[in-house]
């Protein structure tokens, strides 16, 4: 199906099931209401058929262009239908999964993460570990039946809902660095994982301490290569900065334009309104140009890294003018929308941290893109 007539068919289906798909609870809600209302969504847009479309047909997909993801995400996220960032952690790891996991268990798997039925988590961090990433000290040891994993992941979103996790061990030396990594497709129920959620400042325990002792893994979920998995972890981070990013940039001009519809416009500052608009056009505008390049098959690398500098940057210019124009709303509101307005404004600080902070993205820019310095 071509983008055009996937949109206006699409659009007309979430018109008709408007009732049937608006969240059940009001405002914000908790972080169990919004995973509830994304398993709810996902379901009713994958037995309808949206949700299929943009993935191959090998893992269950109908087939086209990746463009029509982008705009399933866009039209569901416009119409305050999901919580972008969880709905987008399909975008993160289903592509990666498709691309490295054994293509039975990707065909087995991947249809239950587009349904809603399961939930996936990213298990990258460690308490030592984020930027240097390759430093990763997470251990799997070869044993009778496949991998015995022992030790520690933070940071992990969504882990105490998750069925499974996309793991980065250490199988080399602890100074084989990024040439001793194996990824593991991991059973969130196994013995020996133990999941405590943290809770964050913009109030919901979004993301969890993850400790492994002495986890079995079979064999035959390991992600590509043994001692491969970089390139595991290097496949998937550009998708964390390609359509999962074209969804955040509809949610941040949905709220740019609710911010112009709560405001008297002539109060606000123009040179800030100006600002945040160009920003968010320019970020619209570089997504867009990544949306057409995944979908003409371009291989993504670290020039999606510019992407992830500016959502950030637009995500907080957004939601400082959020604050600048409804202070009340923003810092100590209770009704209404004003709970909601306050936890976005406070995880917007988070933009420059998750998927890759902005100085990291900034080196990688310099480093790979401009070949100011070596890469090391
Ligand atoms: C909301 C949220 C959700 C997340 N979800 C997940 C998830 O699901 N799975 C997962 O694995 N991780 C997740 N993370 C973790 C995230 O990937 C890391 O926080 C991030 O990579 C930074 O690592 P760190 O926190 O260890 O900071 P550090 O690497 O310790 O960096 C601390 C500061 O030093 C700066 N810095 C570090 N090295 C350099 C350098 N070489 N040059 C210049 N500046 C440098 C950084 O920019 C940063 O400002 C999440 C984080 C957040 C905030």
């Amino acid at each position: 199906m071509e983008l055009e007539e996937f949109r206006t068919a699409l659009d007309a289906w979430l018109n008709e099931n408007a009732a049937a798909l608006v969240p059940e609870h009001e405002g914000l809600g908790t972080l169990d209401d919004q995973m509830a209302q994304l398993s709810k969504v996902k379901r009713m847009t994958y037995d309808a058929g949206w949700m299929r479309y943009g993935w191959p047909e090998r893992i269950g997909g109908l087939g086209g262009s990746a463009l029509l993801r982008g705009y399933l995400g866009e039209a569901l996220t416009t119409r305050d239908l999901v919580e972008p960032g969880i709905y987008s952690m399909t975008e993160v790891l289903a592509p990666t999964m498709i691309d490295y996991a054994p293509p039975e268990l990707a065909a087995e798997m991947v249809p239950r993460l587009l349904r809603g039925d399961e939930t996936w988590c990213q298990g990258f961090s460690e308490p030592g570990t984020g930027s240097n990433l390759a430093s990763l000290s997470c251990r799997a040891v070869r044993a009778d039946g496949g991998w015995r994993v022992s030790g520690q992941k933070v940071w992990t979103s969504l882990a105490q809902y998750a069925h499974r996790c996309v793991l980065l061990t250490r199988t080399g030396t602890p100074e084989s660095a990024h040439r001793g990594i194996t990824a593991l497709f991991v059973d969130m129920d196994s013995p020996g994982i133990t999941i405590r959620p943290i809770e964050t400042m913009h109030g919901a325990p979004e993301f969890c301490e993850v400790f492994f002792d002495d986890v079995l893994v079979p064999l035959d979920r390991t992600l590509g290569e043994e001692n491969q998995g970089w390139s595991v972890a290097m496949d998937l981070l550009p998708y964390e900065r390609s359509t999962a990013l074209w969804h955040r940039a509809a949610f941040l001009h949905r709220r740019l334009q609710q911010v112009l519809d709560r405001t008297d416009t002539n109060t606000l500052d123009p040179a800030q309104l100006g600002e945040v608009t160009q920003l968010l056009y320019a970020f619209r505008a570089r997504s867009r140009a990544t949306q057409h390049r995944l979908a003409g098959g371009e291989q993504l690398g670290p020039e999606t890294s510019i992407d992830k500098v500016l959502l950030a940057t637009t995500e907080q210019a957004v939601f400082d003018l959020a604050l600048d124009s409804l202070p009340a709303d923003v810092a100590i509101g209770e009704d209404g929308p004003a709970p909601r307005w306050r936890s976005e404004y406070l995880y917007s600080r988070a933009a420059t941290i998750y998927g890759g902070s902005a100085e990291i993205q900034r080196n990688v820019i310099a480093r790979r893109l401009l070949a100011l310095g070596d890469d090391r």
